[in-house]
């Protein structure tokens, strides 16, 4: 790779679309999980099939979680908001039409902080996912089937503004954002299933102005393709821009094998989609009080939580990531690592000792139980194997009778040595951990003798 020039500056806009872990599908009430269906089309109704006359309902848990996600990312809320129908032809769209959101978005504005500056949000609005096409040959024939079970799925669409200045910076942001939905049980956002996905928009510029084009980049399935497809077209939009021509507005896939975009079509403005209100939803109407109420359930989020560990606890931010695994527990954690403080251990290295599974984190048991675990798993742990094997070796010998009796197939004398063990030890041991030492060296003294 040629080294990118810094005649130009990237701008970089991501829209992510999250499939929404309901158990619903957005406007009917077949099940919500596509990827673990026994078999395609079961989970499907003539809602979501788009058969004429079928009437959809919206999922208001899917409006909920849409709503309180924006809430965490410091988004207005439209307290009117609709659901609008944006037309194309497509075979995994029965409808010929996907129920999306138009110009009233649920959420608005916002941003999420990077270690690289602000990246701001236009919207988060929430639409409804497609059916799947499965390309194979069957007979020798090249078929293509659809999948209805995804079709319906509810999809939140998160825009951000095109702030994003490296492909680094857009790998962070998107990793904040699969981070939260996480954390708040609104996704599992695995997205070697499709559960997250990312289109970048990129452009470049000379100036602080926006430039007249744009490139999308459809069909990002990781952070490294992301990444890497945007130093691509960095690469290939200041090769065209050197020469004097503007880079073609049109929507791009990424080849991972390949390592390139490649042109898919030109993009549609809004106006070929023929977007109007879905006449068979009624406008949803929020009030203040609904909006309150929703911020007041969200938990401490992960911002928040990151700069209280990093301050009371000096807790690096490596430690943090890997304990923030949803609010629930890191609720449970606050509280325990306040008691643990109290009690007079270090809190560091308490959280590094559940990183590191040296005892067992049960979310179930009561604070004052798991400080003492902690302590008994630290006081088990404290002698090592080569520690336990020397005191084992001292035994052998000064039980040589004993030794060959073992031997000669005596086996319940392991039941001596334990005692013998346990009582030469300073503190409270895992046995288990010293059978194993003592047999082996029992075993070995015979390959040897
Ligand atoms: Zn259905």
């Amino acid at each position: 790779m040629k080294k990118v020039t810094k005649k130009y500056r990237l701008v970089c806009g991501l829209e992510i679309h999250v499939e929404l872990a309901t158990n619903a599908k957005m406007f009917c009430g077949c099940q919500n999980d596509p990827f673990h269906a026994p078999a395609p089309n079961t989970y499907t109704c003539p809602t979501c099939l788009g058969l004429p006359g079928a009437l959809p309902v919206a999922n208001r848990r899917a409006v909920e979680w849409t709503i309180k996600f924006g809430l965490a990312l410091g988004c207005n809320i439209n307290l009117f908001s609709k659901f609008d129908r944006k037309h194309y032809s497509y075979p995994d769209l029965a409808k010929g039409y996907q129920i999306s959101q138009y110009d009233l978005p649920f959420c608005y504005h916002g941003a999420v902080q990077t270690s690289q500056g602000k990246v701001a949000l236009t919207r988060i609005h929430l639409e409804e996912d497609t059916g799947k096409l499965i390309h194979q040959t069957i007979k020798g024939k090249k078929v293509s089937l659809v999948d209805f079970n995804r079709s319906g799925v509810p999809l939140m669409e998160i825009v951000s503004e095109p702030d994003i200045q490296s492909a680094a910076q857009a790998a962070e942001y998107g990793k904040k954002i699969r981070q939260l939905v996480r954390y708040l049980g609104f996704s599992q956002a695995n997205m070697e299933q499709g559960e997250m996905r990312l289109e970048a928009n990129i452009s470049l510029s000379t100036d602080s102005s926006l430039p007249d084009y744009k490139v999308e980049v459809k069909n990002i399935n990781s952070f490294k393709f992301l990444e890497q497809a945007i130093n691509y077209e960095i690469e290939r939009q200041t090769r065209l821009l050197d020469q004097g021509i503007t880079p073609k507005q049109e929507t791009r896939g990424w080849d991972h094998r390949k390592n390139e975009t490649f042109a898919q079509r030109s993009k549609e403005n809004a106006a070929d989609y023929r977007y109007f209100p879905d006449p068979d939803l009624p406008p949803i109407k929020l009030t203040e009080k609904q909006i309150a109420d929703w911020r007041k359930e969200l938990p401490l989020l992960p911002d928040e939580i990151q700069q209280r560990w990093r301050e009371k606890y000096q807790l690096n931010d490596e430690l943090i990531k890997q304990l923030l695994t949803g609010a629930e527990q890191v609720k449970k954690l606050n509280r325990f690592f306040s008691k643990v403080k109290k009690s007079g251990l270090t809190v560091n290295k308490v959280a590094q000792a559940i990183v590191n599974q040296k005892f067992a984190f049960d979310y179930q048991v009561p604070c004052s139980q798991l400080i003492a675990r902690y302590r008994q798993a630290v006081a088990t742990t404290m002698i090592d194997q080569r520690e336990l094997e020397k005191v084992a070796a001292q035994l052998m010998q000064r039980y040589p009778d004993e030794v060959k009796r073992y031997q000669a197939g005596e086996k319940k004398l392991i039941g001596f040595f334990l005692g013998q063990m346990k009582a030469s030890l300073p503190q409270k041991v895992n046995m288990s951990q010293v059978k194993q030492v003592l047999e082996n060296l029992l075993q070995s003294q015979v390959k040897h003798g």
